[in-house]
């Protein structure tokens, strides 16, 4: 369903944001036209937003774990996974029903009946659940679902899905796009509050570089730097920043360390038979290992770790 969606007016612009915008890096200043106010910008609005997915805050002191499968694949796979991330402390569950893959050859999800079984072990669990909507079409279906919606990296810049993202009444994941700056990553986010949805949450997944050797380059940097740009909530995907089982460990702990204000991370029960990114899964033994690891660098930058009944050492 496409709804129609608000226009900003010029009138609403206020003199302490025309003054802001000359310097605002967010506005788009196109010649002759007017700016208009950056809604995402820290000078805006000095607080730190909150954003609640079922109970469980972001942007607040405590750092929330979103873990799961990249993608649902079947009962026993999700609900295995699902049990034992939050046995290991996980706040959040992630799985894929609707899966952007590069070739239209690979597993593309299970569709609706994916979010069935998402819905199922979220009443067993308590979890919150986090899935992708990839297109408009899918967005009231989706919705219907999850308990936040998540953008994906080659949808940031997808202006309808922004749009209606903006109006489907649930927190928003906003992964950065993989050639995006974080001026295009803050304007994205833009298209999402101007249409009235402020529970945005900003990922910064790994960008495009000249760099091979990881799938792609997990720009940490971004992190303290939208920080003192926006007061939304920030979150690291070291799984897709890195693409390596292996680094995901000690790049969770940097992004920890750099004021992250959460981690989403793939874990799967048998990363080696995974239809989708097994190769930078954790496996549910891996993940039970580094939550009490990243609970001490979280602590040593004066935050805590929030874990569902877990007791850390
Ligand atoms: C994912 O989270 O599984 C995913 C496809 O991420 P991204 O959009 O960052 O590639
Ligand atoms: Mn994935």
């Amino acid at each position: 369903m496409i709804r129609n969606t608000r226009e900003a007016k010029p009138e609403l612009i206020n003199q302490k944001n025309i003054k802001y915008m000359e310097t605002n890096p967010c506005n788009n200043n196109a010649k002759g036209g007017y700016s208009i106010p950056s809604k995402v910008s820290r000078k805006t609005k000095q607080e730190d937003t909150i954003v609640n997915v079922n109970g469980v805050h972001f942007g607040g002191s405590e750092i929330v774990i979103i873990a799961g499968p990249c993608a649902v694949e079947s009962r026993e796979q999700l609900f295995e996974t699902a049990r034992s991330v939050k046995a290991s402390g996980a706040s959040i569950l992630r799985g894929g029903a609707f899966k952007p893959r590069s070739s239209p050859y690979n597993f593309q999800g299970m569709g609706e009946d994916g979010l069935k079984l998402l819905a199922e072990i979220r009443i067993e669990t308590g979890l919150p659940i986090v899935t992708e909507v990839m297109d408009t079409r899918q967005m009231e279906l989706v919705s219907s679902y999850a308990d936040m919606i998540q953008i994906g990296s080659r949808n940031m810049q997808n202006y309808p899905l922004l749009k209606e993202a903006g109006l489907c009444g649930k927190p928003v994941l906003l992964k950065r796009g993989m050639m995006a700056t974080v001026e295009e990553f803050l304007l994205a986010a833009e298209y999402i509050l101007s249409q009235g949805n402020d529970q945005i949450i900003l990922c910064e997944r790994g960008i495009r570089t000249f760099e091979t050797s990881t799938r792609n380059t997990l720009d940490l940097s971004a992190v303290p730097m939208l920080k003192s740009m926006t007061h939304l909530p920030v979150i690291v995907d070291p799984s897709h920043g890195t693409g390596i089982r292996w680094m995901v460990p000690p790049m969770a702990k940097a992004a920890v360390a750099v004021g992250a204000d959460g981690l989403i991370m793939e874990v799967h029960y048998k990363p080696e038979a995974a239809l989708c990114d097994g190769y930078q899964s954790l496996s549910l033994e891996e993940f039970d290992l580094l939550m009490p690891d990243l609970n001490k660098i979280a602590s040593a930058v004066g935050r805590e770790l929030l874990v569902h009944k877990r007791t850390m050492v």
